[in-house]
């Protein structure tokens, strides 16, 4: 009788013949089907995961210079901010890096409130941070959330999206950063009657605190509203850095007001006249209190800043000079389709005269390019049966314009 099915190759590990499997490999004393490599292979993964939970954070902290000159990569100008920011997040991850909780010095958390117009780069300055830090981040706004009971999202919600960037790894969630928008919009109504705001807004500061003060939180998987038969997930929050951002649309007065009453030798002296046109430089915890923010919360930031109202000459050199610079996109879009983009300075001009009307800062400009552009974007091909090579004139540019919606929306409005 013959005894082929003892002498096949199998498995060393499950057994499997070599004719039941589609790879069999083979080491020097023994083979492994495809089937145990793929057990083998999750094992691993789940094995390093969880050394890595019970590990120290690994992190490539640079210098605050460092950190700076990678900044000045992606923002253009608010060297103040960036230099305030660098600080801050160094601190902060040296202090997560050097946990020791037997020594006497305790060093606090250095969250922070970013005040600056809109389209400014407070968003791109924390998210840039936290790319080049390799954190979990994530983006909340201020004005959906609202206080238990009322219809919108608890601010637990903030916690989720954090959970979520970090592909639900608690550990590492814990350490990440979280940007809060629109924090000048949740500020309760002060005794500036021209600034109209929500009158739920102080719940909602509230209610961020228990985020801030580093507690223990009971977070929705799925965000949304908690109800009883979901499963939460604890999160510490001691170590996750917050960053708010907002407008604070008219502070300049309550700043303004402060600085002319402040009592003699504190003001702004002679020399250093009062600068009209950046007061926003001045600003201090107690200008937000006054606009609306309950002490307890700016208590928990102890760093503030401020990002100035960008400039023709800063906005010429958003759209062209950052790594990820929107000529620089919209050139390599062209390129795709074999066609060389040149964008008079001119034409760059106009695009920048227009993004100072809207008063969008840089948060324009990308919409302004798509209007001036969609139909050659539209037409490619053609473009490219012409001739390798477009050229826009500031002519051509008013013109695209003109004719789209947002120049009517202008108009409009
Ligand atoms: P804010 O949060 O202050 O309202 P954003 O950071 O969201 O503004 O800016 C919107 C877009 O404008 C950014 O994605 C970026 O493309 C551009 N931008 C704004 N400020 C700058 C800046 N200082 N340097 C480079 N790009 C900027």
């Amino acid at each position: 009788m013959s005894n082929t099915t003892t002498k096949e190759t199998r498995c060393s590990f499950c057994g499997t013949t070599k004719s039941k499997t589609k790879i069999l490999i083979a080491g020097l004393d023994g083979h492994i089907c495809e089937n145990c490599i793929t057990q083998a292979h999750q094992i691993i993964g789940e094995e390093l995961k969880t050394e890595s939970k019970s590990g120290k954070l690994e992190l490539d902290l640079k210098s605050p210079q460092q950190i700076k000159g990678k900044l000045d990569e992606h923002i253009i100008g608010q060297d103040e901010a960036k230099k305030v920011l660098s600080v801050a997040v160094y601190n902060h991850y040296k202090r997560l890096l050097n946990v020791d909780d037997s020594v006497d010095v305790q060093i606090e958390k250095s969250n922070i409130v970013m005040v600056g117009p809109t389209g400014t780069g407070k968003t791109l300055l924390a998210k840039t941070i936290a790319s080049l830090l390799q954190v979990p981040f994530c983006i909340a706004d201020a004005t959906v959330l609202t206080e238990a009971g009322y219809v919108g999202e608890d601010v637990e919600s903030v916690l989720t999206r954090l959970l979520q960037a970090a592909d639900y790894d608690v550990e590492k969630a814990q350490s990440g950063i979280v940007f809060i928008d629109e924090i000048d919009k949740i500020a309760r109504k002060g005794d500036n009657a021209s600034i109209t705001r929500d009158v739920s807004g102080e719940g909602v500061q509230q209610a961020l605190l228990k985020l801030l003060e580093g507690s223990i939180v009971n977070v929705p998987p799925q965000g949304g509203r908690k109800h009883p038969e979901q499963k939460l997930i604890q999160v510490d929050t001691r170590n996750i850095l917050f960053i708010c951002g907002g407008a604070f649309v008219d502070i300049d007065k309550i700043i303004k007001r402060r600085v002319n009453t402040q009592p003699i030798g504190y003001s702004i002296d002679q020399e250093n006249m009062l600068d009209e046109y950046n007061v926003l430089k001045y600003i201090s915890p107690a200008d937000l209190r006054t606009y609306g923010l309950i002490p307890e919360l700016i208590g928990r930031f102890p760093v503030l800043t401020h990002l100035d109202l960008l400039e023709e000459g800063a906005l010429l050199r958003i759209l062209t000079e950052p790594k990820n610079a929107l000529v620089k996109q919209y050139q390599k879009l062209f390129d795709l389709s074999g066609v060389k983009l040149k964008i008079r300075k001119e034409a760059l001009e106009f695009i920048v005269e227009k993004a100072i009307e809207f008063q969008l800062g840089a948060r324009g400009l990308r919409s302004i390019c798509e209007s001036i552009l969609i139909d050659d974007m539209f037409n490619i091909n053609e473009i490219q049966e012409k001739g390798d090579e477009l050229v826009i004139t500031r002519e051509y540019a008013e013109s695209k314009f003109n004719s789209s919606n947002i120049a009517k929306l202008k108009v409009a409005s």
